[in-house]
């Protein structure tokens, strides 16, 4: 890697770095209640624990399978990280071209999606733009049968 391309690399951490603080916040908690980590392709993902089997139990639309946080990754559990990991790692992308923008840019996709009528989860321009760009991991690798996990960009 050449010395502009690690520059290059740092600033896109560092212009994420607000987010990834709350994802670490975030994975602190889910460490403390057992949860593992590991990094995958320049993310640190966390997985499993008591808080998620705590996320994949919340009821209806409060449900999720893994958030992404900058540069970490949350998931309820290692097989809905490896299952998501295409889709959460778009994000990541997403956190390092917008930065501290990323959180208010998607929670005004949501709203906007909202205010047309649409769905404000599968609408997001976000959310459109992680599922096109998320490669189909083998049934198996999926960990709750024929419920499409659910997971969050912000
Ligand atoms: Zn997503």
């Amino acid at each position: 890697m050449t010395s502009a391309a690690k520059a290059a690399r740092s600033l896109r951490y560092l212009w994420a770095l607000p987010n990834s603080a709350l994802g670490a916040m975030l994975g602190i908690v889910a460490l403390a209640c057992g949860a593992r980590a590991r990094i995958v392709d320049g993310a640190l993902e966390i997985g499993g624990g008591r808080l998620g089997t705590l996320a994949s139990r919340l009821p209806g639309s409060r449900r999720f399978s893994a958030i992404t946080l900058g540069h970490v990754i949350v998931g309820a559990s290692d097989a809905s990280l490896d299952a998501l990991r295409s889709h959460e790692h778009v994000h990541v992308r997403q956190y390092e071209r917008w930065g501290p923008l990323f959180l208010p840019l998607y929670l005004g996709s949501s709203l906007l999606q909202l205010a047309r009528g649409r769905r404000p989860y599968r609408d997001n321009r976000f959310e459109r733009d992680a599922y096109a760009s998320t490669v189909r991991q083998p049934p198996r690798a999926r960990h709750d049968g024929d419920r499409a996990p659910r997971h969050e960009g912000g």
